[in-house]
């Protein structure tokens, strides 16, 4: 295939935006090459400016669950926006999309939006703070929930993806209140626990990991988390913004029946437009601005394109569960299928999956953590599969660390298309 239009756009792209990007692991720079730029996108496939039409498991990081231009969504947008696109005052909308999440999500009362998972999990640890009066927080090493000073200490995702996990800007004031832990290392945990006892207000994790690649959590891991914060009255924080709304409708507290305090939203809620949100019980979120006197505020929170798209998509999946069930069987088939070519090619690799997230790391060892994640991106495979992919018309994420997301709009074909790609793809590395 021929990426000629998007590269002539880059190098203009670059001369006015750094890198070329709004966003640092759309440029490519971890696999090499100039990025694709898209023209439309339907259902699971994206068209880009030269014409070449790819199936994509990028689904914009996460949101589109249904595909693109998801005909219902795209309906409650155009409509809404007619009516005006910004009014800064409430609506009866925000209350619908807030009775309806509350509904499908276990343990929460109350739910506030904001414009970006990056807002919802600096917002929900603030809140934790606030409400506990303790000041340092526990985070996991490879974890990503978003760009806010707290969180870039060994983050996932694009801080990992180009090596600066902890990025310059960050004070050392800010980054003493952050812990480290291992991720699925419960021992770990209890050891920073012990060792700042009653200074920490949460900790905060995302309950399958998808930021350094998919890594499940391991047996008893979120129960034991549950079990030391009851014990110390520390918060426990799910960021669920990728798999809230995803891995089933109430998310990961519902699909493995682990509890939290406050929950973090984004990607799917959205369906598509800037949406974030954070929730919990109502003795936590009544301790919010104007009740309470944690601040948070957004011009544009609850905007009513956003909550016309995002109502319209969780409606969706509420009033059809059978969706999830169906994301889960195709995601199953496209693992049986990339484990098949890759073995019958010698390619080391350990795939990993739950619901619709996968992963496929090479390598031999068993991707659990942080440090065996790195390990498998290191040797530079991940980088021509991506490439032997793109030729063949399949569009991944562009870098090992990221979880490929099915969406329903897949079809048995397409899947068929990817595993046939990637056992040409194989046969290069
Ligand atoms: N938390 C998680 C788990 C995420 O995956 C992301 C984004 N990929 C964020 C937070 C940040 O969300 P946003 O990019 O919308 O700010």
């Amino acid at each position: 295939m021929i990426y000629k239009r998007s590269s002539e756009l880059f190098k203009e792209a670059q001369k006015v935006i750094p890198g070329g990007v709004n966003s640092p692991v759309r440029a490519f720079k971890a696999v090499g090459g100039d990025p694709i730029f898209i023209k439309k996108a339907e259902g699971a496939y994206l068209f880009d400016e030269d014409g070449n039409k790819l199936i994509e498991y990028i689904n914009s990081w996460g949101p589109m669950i249904l595909g693109h231009a998801h005909k219902p969504v795209v309906d409650a947008v155009v409509e809404r926006a007619k009516q005006g696109t910004s009014f800064g005052t409430p609506t009866g909308l925000e209350t619908k999309i807030a009775e309806l999440a509350v509904k499908m999500v276990p343990n929460i009362d109350k739910i506030r939006m904001v414009n970006s998972g990056t807002e919802a999990c600096m917002s929900a640890v603030r809140l934790a703070r606030g409400f506990t009066g303790k000041e340092k927080i526990i985070k996991f090493a490879g974890c990503y929930h978003g760009h806010s000073d707290s969180f870039l200490i060994q983050a996932g995702s694009g801080a990992m993806t180009f090596g600066m996990p902890n990025s310059p800007g960050v004070t050392r004031g800010t980054a003493k209140d952050t812990l480290l832990a291992k991720y699925n290392d419960l021992e770990n945990v209890k050891h920073l626990v012990e060792a700042n006892k009653g200074e920490i207000a949460c900790i905060i994790l995302e309950p399958v990991a998808g930021n350094m690649g998919c890594i499940p959590p391991v047996e008893g891991f979120l129960e034991g988390l549950r079990k030391i914060c009851d014990e110390t009255g520390i918060l426990l924080i799910f960021d669920e913004v990728m798999t809230g709304f995803r891995l089933a409708a109430g998310g990961v507290q519902e699909r493995m029946g682990v509890k939290a305090d406050i929950l973090c939203f984004g990607k799917v809620i959205g369906g598509g437009l800037p949406v974030g949100a954070f929730a919990a019980r109502n003795e936590i979120m009544d301790y919010l601005a104007p009740v309470g006197p944690v601040y948070q505020a957004g011009t544009l929170s609850g905007n009513p394109l956003a909550m016309a798209a995002g109502y319209t998509m969780l409606k969706e999946l509420h009033d059809n569960p059978n969706i999830f069930e169906s994301i889960d069987k195709k995601t199953e088939y496209l693992h049986k299928g990339l484990d098949k070519v890759l073995k019958e090619n010698h390619v080391p690799h350990s795939i990993n999956r739950i619901g619709s997230m996968i992963s496929v790391h090479f390598g031999e060892d068993a991707v659990t953590d942080f440090e065996s994640s790195a390990k498998s991106a290191s040797n530079g495979m991940f980088n021509k599969f991506f490439h032997g992919m793109l030729q063949n018309g399949i569009y991944l994420a562009p870098s090992a660390f990221e979880t490929w997301f099915i969406s329903e709009a897949l079809t048995y074909d397409d899947l068929d298309k990817t595993i046939e790609a990637a056992g040409i793809a194989a046969k290069e590395l």
